[in-house]
């Protein structure tokens, strides 16, 4: 529920166009919230982030004030992005929880559809719960034509699957919610450039995803319930590579109107 201080509220109306539900109005010099009838909030915290004088609050509000700018945020920020490498190269040792707790508290605020935050995370790290994984998606590998060689290398000794990744990292979410793919997309992304940031190496595992949608063995295996899909996952693992230069990127490709 959200709650505007009247003795706060400066009138300022910053709070009316920000709510995409539209649930705020300027009365006079101060803000109001709809009818109940007409409220529908999706807690996306628009209104507290705008407000210049601390008046809207929600129930559990735990917000707080956006740290001062360095002057060198956008910079950094394009480095970090240009830099990011899918990274196939792995220490032995699995990413410490310390250090994926550190991102994942951050990657929380990816954005999500509606603000439903549904997602939810499964990691592995047991060389035993990995190699079951690994198994099973090679096994649904072979039965592809266009994937079989990647199979049959797995089953030769070369992983391709999880090229040997210490950590495997999945994203889960409800099947019924359309966009559940991309809120996963979303956060992965997320993720991987902070993960970036702290040196550990990542790769999309984009065999494990469609393995874990298609092969019930292996939904069993994650312990995935009913109702909830992986749309996303990364190989992670301490990065063993360097790398000195920036690759070129095709042009962009717009079409303005
Ligand atoms: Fe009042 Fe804050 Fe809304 Fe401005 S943003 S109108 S100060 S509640």
């Amino acid at each position: 529920m959200i709650h505007v201080d009247a003795e706060r509220c400066i009138g300022c109306g910053s709070c009316v166009p920000t709510c995409p539900l539209r649930d705020f109005f300027l009365e006079g010099d101060k803000a109001r919230l709809v009818e109940p009838d007409k409220f529908v909030c999706i807690d996306c915290g628009h209104c507290v982030s705008v407000c210049p004088t601390d008046a809207v609050s929600m129930d559990g509000d735990t917000s707080v004030p956006i740290p001062p700018e360095t002057g060198v945020f956008a910079q950094d920020l394009a480095r970090l992005m240009m830099t990011r490498r899918s990274v196939r190269d792995f220490e032995p040792e699995p990413v410490s929880r310390e250090d994926l707790m550190q991102a994942l508290e951050v990657a929380r605020y990816a954005p999500t559809a509606r603000n439903l935050q549904e997602i939810m995370w499964l990691c592995l790290s047991d060389p035993g719960e990995l190699k079951a994984v690994a198994d099973l998606t090679a096994g649904w590998l072979l039965d592809n034509p266009a994937s079989a060689h990647v199979g049959r290398a797995y089953f030769a000794g070369e992983d391709r699957v999880l090229r040997g990744a210490p950590t495997l990292l999945l994203c889960h979410a409800p099947e019924e919610n359309l966009l559940s793919p991309q809120d996963c997309g979303a956060a992965i992304s997320y993720l991987e450039l902070l993960l970036h940031a702290r040196g550990i190496g990542a790769t999309w595992a984009g065999y494990v995803i469609n393995a874990a949608r298609q092969v019930p063995a292996l939904r069993e295996r994650l312990g995935l319930e009913p109702g909830r899909a992986v749309y996303g996952g990364l190989m992670l693992g301490y990065s063993r590579e360097t790398y000195r230069r920036i690759p070129g990127r095709k042009p962009v490709r717009i079409v303005w109107k």
